[in-house]
C-alpha cells in the first residue's frame, strides 16, 4: 500500500479521475448550502450537485465531475475525540451524470484502489457488499456479475438489503449502492463476523451509488437520467493507507493535535486518555470553526441556526482547552497552524485569517463573561436547594449553557447531594 500523505492522496485522486477517467475537476461548494434551507451546513459532496444529478440542469463543466468537498456534521459531536468522529471533514467525490457504464466504472474504481501506481491496496484484502433486494426489487445481479467479471471471488462478495441510498426528499433520486471494504487483518470478533460487521475488522474504502431510480408519487420509477455518485472520506482513507490507529494520527490532523499539545500547561501524560481526548476535541473543533468562519459565505457565532451551531463548537473548544490549561493567548498559534496546513487547497482561510482570529477572540471574551454571570446564578440556585439531581443538572445546562462538569463542581463545592 502507498503511504501517501493527505495532500499526495488528493493529488493521486485527481490525477486518476481526471487523466484516466475523463472527469473534470471542479471546486468544492460553500459549507453554507445555497438552495436548500433544510440543512444548516453542506452534509455531503453530492448535496450541492443534486439539481445536476436529477437531470434538471446541465453542469457547465460536463457530465463527469470530481472534487473534494468540505462538510460539517455535528450529529455525533459528543463522540469527537474517539476513533473516527469529526465535526468537520473533507470528502472525495466523483460523479457521472449520465451515460454511465457499470463495467467501466467499477473497473476504474478497482484500479484506483488496488493499482500500485495509485492506492495499491492488496486485491485479496478487498471485500464488497452490494444490494441484496427488498420487497420492491430483486438483488442487484448486474453489480454482482460486474464484480465477478473484474475478478472478485464469490466469498468476497456479500449481498445486503441495507445497500440502498435515498430518496433524500420528495420526488428524489435513489438507488442501490456497492461498498468496497478493506480487511484490516484483525481477528474476527465472532464466528459470524463478516464484511457487514461493525467491529472494525472491515473498513470502508469507497462507496458507489447507482441512482437508477426516482421515488415519485410514492412509487419507485426507473430514472430517465441514471447517474453515479461515489467517493469516500479523505481522513478515513488517509488513516487506512497511512496505517494509523485513529484518524487523529493522520498527518494533518496529527500536526494540529501536536500544536494543541504544545500549548498545554497541565502535566503531559501520554497514557492519560482523557487528556488525549480533550486535545483531539480542541483540534477538531478549532479546525471546524476556522473553516466555518473562513468560508466564502460568512457565518458568525450567534444564538440561532448556523451561528448557534458554530457557537456551540467554539465554546466546546474553549471549555476543553481551559481544562488543558490553554487560554486565548495560545489560540493564534494553533489557528495559524491550521490555516497553514490547509491554505493551499483552501485559500479562503488565508484570505479571512484576520476575521477568523478576531471572531475567536470575541467569542472567547463573550463566553467568559456569560459563563461568570451564569455560574453565579447557578451557584445561587444550588445554594438555595436541599439537593440536586442529574436531571436538574441537565436542566441547568439547557437553561444556561454552562458545561455539565462545572455545574457538578458547584454542587460538590456546596456539599449538595447529587442523587443518581
Ligand atoms: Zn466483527
Amino acid at each position: 500500500m502507498n503511504h501517501f500523505k493527505v495532500d499526495e492522496l488528493k493529488n493521486v485522486f485527481f490525477q486518476f479521475f481526471v487523466q484516466n477517467c475523463g472527469h473534470t475537476q471542479i471546486s468544492g461548494s460553500s459549507l453554507v448550502p445555497k438552495t436548500d434551507d433544510s440543512v444548516l451546513f453542506t452534509p455531503a459532496g453530492m448535496h450541492p450537485l443534486l439539481p445536476y444529478l436529477v437531470g434538471d440542469l446541465k453542469h457547465p463543466s460536463g457530465n463527469r465531475l470530481v472534487n473534494v468537498q468540505n462538510v460539517v456534521r455535528t450529529g455525533a459531536i459528543n463522540q469527537v475525540g474517539e476513533g473516527s468522529f469529526l465535526t468537520f471533514f473533507e470528502l472525495f467525490g466523483a460523479w457521472i451524470m449520465e451515460d454511465y457504464d457499470k463495467v467501466e466504472n467499477l473497473s476504474n474504481v478497482f484500479q484506483f484502489l488496488t493499482d500500485d501506481q495509485f492506492l495499491g491496496v492488496p486485491k485479496e484484502k478487498i471485500y464488497i457488499t452490494y444490494f441484496g433486494g427488498n420487497d420492491l426489487l430483486p438483488d442487484d445481479y448486474d453489480t454482482l456479475l460486474t464484480w465477478k467479471k473484474i475478478g472478485i471471488e464469490s466469498d468476497h462478495l456479500c449481498p445486503t438489503k441495507k445497500n440502498w441510498k435515498g430518496p433524500y426528499s420528495k420526488d428524489c433520486i435513489c438507488g442501490p449502492n456497492t461498498r468496497i471494504f478493506y480487511d484490516t487483518g484483525r481477528a474476527k470478533c465472532s464466528d459470524d463476523c463478516n464484511v457487514l460487521c461493525s467491529c472494525g475488522k472491515y473498513v470502508e474504502l469507497w462507496d458507489v451509488v447507482f441512482f437508477d431510480y426516482i421515488f415519485k408519487n410514492q412509487t419507485l420509477e426507473k430514472s430517465a437520467h441514471p447517474c453515479i455518485d461515489m467517493g469516500a472520506g479523505v481522513e478515513r482513507i488517509a488513516s487506512l493507507i497511512q496505517n494509523t490507529p485513529t484518524i487523529y494520527d493522520t498527518d494533518k490532523l496529527h500536526e494540529i493535535v501536536k500544536a494543541v499539545e504544545s500549548q498545554m500547561t497541565v502535566p503531559e501524560d501520554e497514557n492519560d486518555l482523557e487528556i488525549q481526548k480533550k486535545c483531539r476535541i480542541v483540534a477538531d473543533h478549532l479546525r471546524c470553526s476556522c473553516f466555518v468562519l473562513g468560508d466564502e459565505v460568512a457565518t458568525q457565532p450567534s444564538s440561532k441556526g448556523r451561528g448557534y451551531v458554530l457557537r456551540k463548537i467554539m465554546r466546546r473548544a474553549i471549555h476543553n482547552a481551559d481544562q488543558l490549561g490553554i487560554d486565548i493567548s495560545s489560540y493564534d498559534g494553533i489557528i495559524s497552524k491550521i490555516i497553514d496546513l490547509y491554505k493551499e487547497s483552501n485559500p479562503q482561510l488565508e484570505e479571512h485569517k484576520d476575521f477568523i482570529l478576531e471572531q475567536h477572540h470575541l467569542e472567547y471574551d463573550l463566553y467568559k463573561t456569560t459563563l461568570k454571570k451564569n455560574l453565579m446564578k447557578i451557584e445561587k440556585i444550588i445554594h438555595d436547594s436541599d439537593s440536586i439531581s442529574n436531571r436538574e443538572i441537565l436542566n441547568l445546562f439547557d437553561r444556561f449553557g454552562v458545561p455539565i462538569d462545572m455545574i457538578k463542581g458547584v454542587a460538590i463545592k456546596n456539599k449538595k447531594l447529587i442523587m443518581e
